[in-house]
This record gives structure tokens, C-alpha cells and sequence, in this order.
């Protein structure tokens, strides 16, 4: 059993946890705000009762109709990515990796019963699949495809740039193209053959499950663009990951 008066969550002793996550279950878009507020505040900070809450937030998943599935897997994603790597020693990831495995189990089938037009829901199961496999950085900076945009550096000037993917059209460029006419560089998409590792699987993944768009922006976020500014060439993905604080 669990010692929850012996653990912490992000407003001290966590014996009232299990009551929250009672709570949680019996309602748990109602209760979302609350337990992320407690176990994961600003979804880049976990606990001891964080981690502990796994097991459960498994259970309730599990137990879940598909109108709150993704609210509890999101949520358990978010602790998970807190999660220090498998390689390091007791990670949580490890420790708790058989409620982990549920979990990946059921972000893994809803992936594949998300409709197209329900990509931001799509994006989220996804982080949340990579999260529990203790995918780094890219468990929590897919969401620019949801949003339609990177912000990032050029690795030669220093120019913040505007990275385009997706409502507004393909581009990149250094003013706020929502305000007004902005000079556009175009984005060099990679090839679906060319990508490898997580990337073509994203691809592939997206394509299999009828995420056109999405796989369409994926090749765009592996690919590469110039600076509009001073023209210098470079990868998207590795200027995101440049800028990313953990
Ligand atoms: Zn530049």
C-alpha cells in the first residue's frame, strides 16, 4: 500500500491525493485543472505523489469512456514526462512501468480510433504515447502542430523566426504574419523515404491512422528552411530542440 502521508505533491503532504483522485475519476473534465494544479503544476513539474498516482491513473483510464480518455491519459502523460530517463537509476518510468505499460496501451488504440478532425486530440494522445516511453523533448513539442507554428533561432543571425506549419500555409518568417503582409521563405519539406527514427514513425504513424495533415506537417517540422533575414539554410526539428528548456 501506498504511504501517501509520506510523500509530497506540489502543495506539501499528499494525504488528501487519494481522495482527489476520487474525485478525479468520478469526474474527471471537472477535476483536470485541480489534480494537474497538485501533481503537475504548469504540466512541467511532478512529485513524489506524481509518480505514485500512476497506478491509479491507469485504473481510471482504463475504466474510462472515450469522452474522458484522453483527459486522463493526457494528464498521466504529463506526470510521465517529468519522469527522469530510463537510463537513470529508480526512474519513475522504470518503477512504475507496469501501470506505464496500461497506459501505452490505451494512448496507442485511441490513437488509431481518432477521427482528422480531431488533430489537436490526436497531437495530445500522441505526446502522451512518447511520454510514456520516455521519449525526450518531443513528448512535449508536438504541439506546434496543433498550433500551426514554431518560434525559433537562426543559427547564424539570431533572428527569432516563425516556423509556418499547417493553417496559414508553409513558410517561415521573422514579422508577425498575423498582423500584416510579411516577406515569406519557403519551407523545404523532407521526403516521407528520407526521414528515419521518430520522425518516419510520426509520418508513418499519422498516415496509418488518417492524419493526413498532421503527417503532412511532420515532414515540414523534419525538414528544412532559411532564414529569411540573412538566408541561412538549417533543420527545423534541431533549431526546436535548440530552443527547448526542459
Ligand atoms: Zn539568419
Amino acid at each position: 500500500m501506498t504511504d501517501w502521508s509520506t510523500l509530497i505533491d506540489a502543495c506539501g503532504s499528499a494525504g488528501h491525493v487519494p481522495a482527489l483522485l476520487d474525485r478525479f475519476e468520478a469526474d474527471p473534465s471537472g477535476v483536470w485543472s485541480e489534480l494537474m494544479d497538485h501533481l503537475c503544476p504548469q504540466l512541467d513539474t511532478a512529485f513524489t505523489a506524481s509518480f505514485a498516482a500512476l497506478p491509479r491513473l491507469a485504473e481510471i483510464a482504463t475504466a474510462a469512456g472515450s469522452e474522458n480518455l484522453g483527459g486522463v491519459l493526457s494528464a498521466a502523460g504529463a506526470i510521465a514526462s517529468c519522469s527522469p530517463g530510463l537510463s537513470e537509476p529508480d526512474s519513475p518510468l522504470m518503477v512504475f512501468s507496469a501501470p506505464i505499460a496500461v497506459l501505452h496501451d490505451l494512448a496507442n488504440r485511441s490513437l488509431s480510433q481518432t477521427a482528422e478532425a480531431e488533430a489537436e486530440e490526436y497531437v495530445n494522445l500522441l505526446q502522451a504515447l512518447l511520454s510514456f516511453e520516455g521519449v525526450e523533448t518531443w513528448d512535449r513539442s508536438l504541439s506546434g502542430l496543433q498550433t500551426g507554428e514554431y518560434e525559433v533561432d537562426c543559427p547564424y543571425c539570431g533572428v527569432n523566426v516563425f516556423v509556418v506549419i499547417g493553417h496559414d500555409g508553409y513558410f517561415c518568417c521573422t514579422d508577425d504574419y498575423s498582423l500584416q503582409e510579411v516577406q515569406k521563405s519557403p519551407l523545404q519539406p523532407a521526403r516521407g523515404q528520407q526521414l528515419e527514427g521518430l520522425p518516419r514513425r510520426l509520418f508513418e504513424r499519422a498516415l496509418a491512422d488518417g492524419q493526413e495533415r498532421l503527417a503532412h506537417g511532420v515532414r515540414h517540422l523534419f525538414g528544412r528552411a532559411a532564414c529569411p533575414d540573412c538566408g541561412t539554410g538549417f533543420s527545423v526539428s534541431e533549431r526546436v530542440v535548440a530552443g527547448w528548456i526542459p
